[in-house]
Parts: C-alpha cells; structure tokens; sequence
C-alpha cells in the first residue's frame, strides 16, 4: 500500500511518497516560499494542488485512489496526544487547541490537513506529534520549579520536540546494536538547525532538552538554549525591548550566529574558526561544552547508557567533533558506544501510520 506523508510548515511543505511493507521511497519533493512575494504558490491549498500534480506526474500513481493513508507531521499535541491519532473533527478541534501552545506551528499543519482531508480519496489520514514520544517523561521532569498555578492555568510545562526522530533513531539504534529496544538505554542527539537530545530508557523517553518550546535546552544554529532567565530581563532593561523583540533575539540571532556573528550555520563557523576567528571558534566550543554537559546528565539519569546516537546536519556530517566526543565518552564510559545514524522523521511518520492502519484493520 502507498503511504503520503505530509509535512507542512509556515512556508513549505514537504512531502515522501512510500510503499509498505516495504518501506520503499517511491517519490519526494518540497513546496517553498509559500506566499512569499515572488512566488507563485500563494497559500497551502495551492501548495497541495502543486503536490497532487508532482505525485501524478512523477511517481507511477495513476490516481489519488492509489494512496491508501496519509500521514501528517503535527508539531504540538499538548498532553491531549501521546500516540498518533487518525484525524476526525474532534481530533482536528483538539490540534486546533494545541495551536495556543505552538502558534506558528499549529495553523500551518493544520492548513495543510484540512485540505489534504478535502483533496484525497482516503479518508485514513493520521495525525503525528513531534511531542507525543515525550509524554512518557515523568512529573519531576516536565514540570518547571515555578509557581504551579501556571502549570494548571495555562498548561506552562516541559513538551520537548523532535519526538518523531529521536523515536526513529532508538529504533535503528536497536537494529545496529542487535538488541531490543526493550532492553536498551540509549542517548539520542538530533543535531540541526534545531537540537535536541533524549534519554531513552527501553524505548521511552524520561528526559529530554527541549522544553515548553524548542528554545530550552542544547545551544542551536539561532537559538540559545539555557540560559539564566534574569540575564534576559536585565537586557530588556537596559535595551528597552518589547517581549517579541527579545523573543526574537532568542530564536533568531542567538545561538552560532550571535555568538560567532559569522552564521547560523556550522559549516561556515567552523570554517572561520579554522581561518583563525576567535569567536567562531567560541561559538564551536560553546556548542560542544553543552553537548557533553547533557550526555554527562543523561548518562546520570540512566545509569549508564548503551549507546550515545548522534543525528541531523551537524550529527551526520561532522566526524571530528563526533570522534571527539567519542575518545571522551570511551575513557570513562568503556563500554557506551557512539553511533552516527542518519534520521528519517517522514519514514518514521510512515511507519506510525501503517502501524495504526493495521491495528484499527485488525479491530474491525
Ligand atoms: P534542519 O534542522 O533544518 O533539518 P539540518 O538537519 O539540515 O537542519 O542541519 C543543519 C546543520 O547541519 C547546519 O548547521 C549545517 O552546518 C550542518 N551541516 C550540514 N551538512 C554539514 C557538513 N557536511 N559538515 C558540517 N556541518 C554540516
């Protein structure tokens, strides 16, 4: 059977085409610049259409009837969603609520799943949360040493993010090491744009970096990670800014580019920091301190771990800082390995759906 998985963002929308059982890649492609100015997709309805007609055109479907489910990428499911769920209208008005907790996010998947609902003749359309993995984190770790009104007002706690891939990775993981999953304790680190890492204790997450949004925890390509609340305040003072504006500082020119003032990209901050700029080399530094500052913790929490999984951009494509941390995991942790797997969160998407496929199958 043909599985869909759409990922539709603020501006893109990506999407992989699989066949299952098999797990195959039968096509894939992306929508970008939705309703820049330039560009001739004005909006995610157009941005559909637009895949509809790459599907037909590219991949040996000759008709939408061919796929029989789609999976769609969700970024917040609250505490509402600890599984993926097929979509009906009271599963969409439950997304739409989510949509308090991630508000860039939220609207953009939701665009695209309304009008996948409309344009596709399956009606077995699922939803997949990037916080669902995380639900299994306990209290004493999602809940922020504050006042905890705001946790029952307001539902201010630890998400986490990157479910999906960190869940993909265990699994392959678990493959490498010929090993159950149920027997593991691995150490997930999803090294992108955005980073994350997870603690995963026979296939559940206990403890994750991200938080109530994607800006607590590792240092990022824009984003700062952990830092102390109070310097924040202190800088508002002095420079006058208006929350949205230190909010964006926070997401947008932190992280390697503020630090490095060179780039967001860590191509570019290690290639200046080799040409001998100090604070991209700083920024490098920085990155890995922290790195290794929450394997440090998470081989705590665990009690040693199996294997410390490396993913994403940077996780990949960066043998040397890996090898690094590698020669430092092995002295004192002889018998932790380090693993460099590459992520697939669309097939992982894929994989959720055809699972829930089958189960609700079986029921009927
Ligand atoms: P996203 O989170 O947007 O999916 P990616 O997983 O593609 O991003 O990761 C982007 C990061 O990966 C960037 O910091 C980039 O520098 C880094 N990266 C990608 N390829 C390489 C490479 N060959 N060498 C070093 N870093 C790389």
């Amino acid at each position: 059977m043909n599985i869909l998985v759409i990922n539709s963002g603020s501006s893109s929308i990506k999407y992989k085409l699989f066949s299952f059982p098999k797990e195959s890649l039968v096509d894939k492609g992306e929508i970008e610049k939705i309703g820049e100015e330039k560009s001739k997709i004005k909006n995610h309805t157009q941005g559909i259409d637009e895949i509809i007609n790459k599907i037909l055109v590219k991949s040996k479907i000759n008709s939408l009837k061919d796929i029989t489910a789609v999976g769609h990428r969700v970024v917040h499911g609250g505490e509402k969603f600890k599984q993926p769920h097929l979509i009906n209208k009271t599963v969409i008005k439950q997304i739409q609520k989510c949509s308090k907790l991630a508000p860039l996010h939220n609207p953009a998947n939701l665009a695209g799943i309304n009008y996948c609902l409309k344009s596709f003749p399956t009606n077995f359309q699922v939803a997949v949360f990037d916080t669902a993995f995380h639900q299994t984190v306990s209290e004493e770790g999602y809940i922020y040493p504050i006042p905890y009104k705001y946790y029952r007002k307001y539902k201010i706690r630890k998400y986490g993010f990157h479910g999906t891939s960190h869940q993909f990775i265990a699994q392959k993981a678990a493959l490498t090491l010929k090993k159950p999953l149920t027997k593991l304790k691995l150490i997930t680190a999803h090294l992108g744009n955005g980073c994350s890492m997870t603690a995963i204790d026979k296939g559940k997450s206990i403890a994750t970096s991200m938080g109530f949004t994607p800006l607590e925890g590792l240092m990022m390509g824009t984003r700062c990670g952990d830092v102390d609340v109070a310097a924040i305040f202190n800088i508002m003072k002095k420079e006058k800014l208006a929350i949205d504006q230190m909010d964006k500082i926070l997401n947008k020119k932190s992280g390697f580019l503020g630090v490095s003032g060179v780039s967001n990209d860590l191509r570019n901050v290690s290639k200046a920091a080799k040409d001998g700029n100090r604070r991209a080399k700083l920024a490098v530094d920085i990155f890995i301190s922290r790195l290794k500052k929450y394997i440090g913790a998470y081989l705590f929490y665990l009690g040693g771990a199996d294997a410390v999984c490396f993913t994403g951009g940077i996780g990949e494509n960066n043998p040397d800082m890996v090898k690094s941390i590698k020669s430092q995991i092995k002295r004192i942790f002889s018998k932790t390995k380090v693993l460099i797997i590459p992520t697939d969160e669309e097939l992982m998407i894929a994989k959720l759906t055809y699972k829930l496929f089958k189960k609700l199958r079986r029921g009927k």
